[in-house]
């Protein structure tokens, strides 16, 4: 039996899968870490396990070579910040466990089972409390000194946009400027709230489009999927596609821009589905 974790910054969603799919979901508030852990164990002592994936919310050591591999790093979210998550687990269960940030999980589960089916490569990007990415390239979560942190690239800034961003470390990076928190910062109206034909959403697209330009320029990705609350507006798709389009001016060849850019094909269980496919994964290399 596979057990999967997506850790995030509100909740824990907890799942046990075998080869047929899932077989048991919980949802855990996060709270502190020792408080939201032993949930966490309750619920998965029940079960024999072969292997776990964890997707964490981020940012997270992934570097093996490095001490802070498997602790969550300079997270906001009280109490998080250098604890030694996957090693509490380890030490809790002695399996396999594969390790990767819940972007980059929902990525991998898009990719074996949701939207990016059939392909080697995607890109998942949330657009929630705050923007993240995940990236699989060659059927593998892509790595490097880090994971990456595409949520906080720069992006031109929209010529009536006068709002200074809310991004902690660089205000007015895209995150500052186009996650859920930065629309009612600027209207004082929740994003679900606001009116569809309210000036912010194309501002919005504006933003989105332009990071999802600088991915395709940079990864070439073969499909890029968009999850995370604010991207329920089916309307701001329309327009990120038809920005993208426009803001590309004809440079780089993409496939029809409605199959290229698309909504999550495993709504809300991306990143659990992903987690429980990489302790699947995880197993199977080490078997
Ligand atoms: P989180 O990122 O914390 O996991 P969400 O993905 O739901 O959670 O993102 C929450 C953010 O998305 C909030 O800023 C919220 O106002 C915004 N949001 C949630 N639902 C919608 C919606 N239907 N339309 C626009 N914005 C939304
Ligand atoms: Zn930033």
């Amino acid at each position: 039996m596979y057990g999967g974790i997506e850790a995030g910054g509100t909740k824990f969603v907890c799942a046990v899968s075998n080869e047929g799919g899932i077989v048991k979901k919980v949802s855990i508030p996060t709270t502190t870490p020792e408080e939201t852990l032993q949930q966490v164990f309750a619920f998965f002592d029940q079960y024999e396990l072969d292997a776990m994936g964890i997707g964490s919310f981020g940012p997270i050591g992934i570097d093996q070579t490095t001490d802070s591999y498997g602790y969550v790093l300079a997270t906001p979210k009280k109490g998080w910040t250098d604890y030694n998550f996957l090693g509490s687990i380890k030490e809790r269960y002695d399996v396999p466990i594969a390790w990767t940030t819940d972007v980059n999980a929902a990525a991998y589960g898009e990719l074996i089972k949701g939207a990016a089916q059939g392909k080697n490569s995607c890109i998942y990007l949330t657009v929630g409390t705050g923007i993240g990415a995940g990236v699989v390239i060659g059927g593998d979560i892509f790595s490097g000194i880090a994971h990456p942190e595409m949520g906080h690239i720069w992006v031109k800034r929209h010529p009536e946009d006068t709002y200074e961003g809310t991004c902690p470390y660089h205000k007015d990076c895209l995150e500052g400027l186009a996650a859920g928190p930065s629309i009612e910062a600027r209207t004082g109206i929740k994003g679900q709230e606001l009116l569809q034909d309210h000036p912010v959403w194309d501002m919005q697209a504006f933003y989105i489009a332009q990071a999802l330009i600088n991915y395709t320029l940079t990864l070439a990705p073969e499909k890029i999927i968009l999850g995370g609350g604010v991207m329920n507006q089916d309307h701001l798709l329309q327009k990120i596609r038809q920005q993208f389009v426009e803001l590309m001016g004809g440079y780089m060849e993409t496939p029809k821009v409605s199959d290229y850019i698309v909504r999550w094909g495993l709504p809300n269980e991306s990143g659990i589905i992903g987690s429980l496919l990489l302790a699947e994964k995880e197993h199977k290399a080490t078997k």
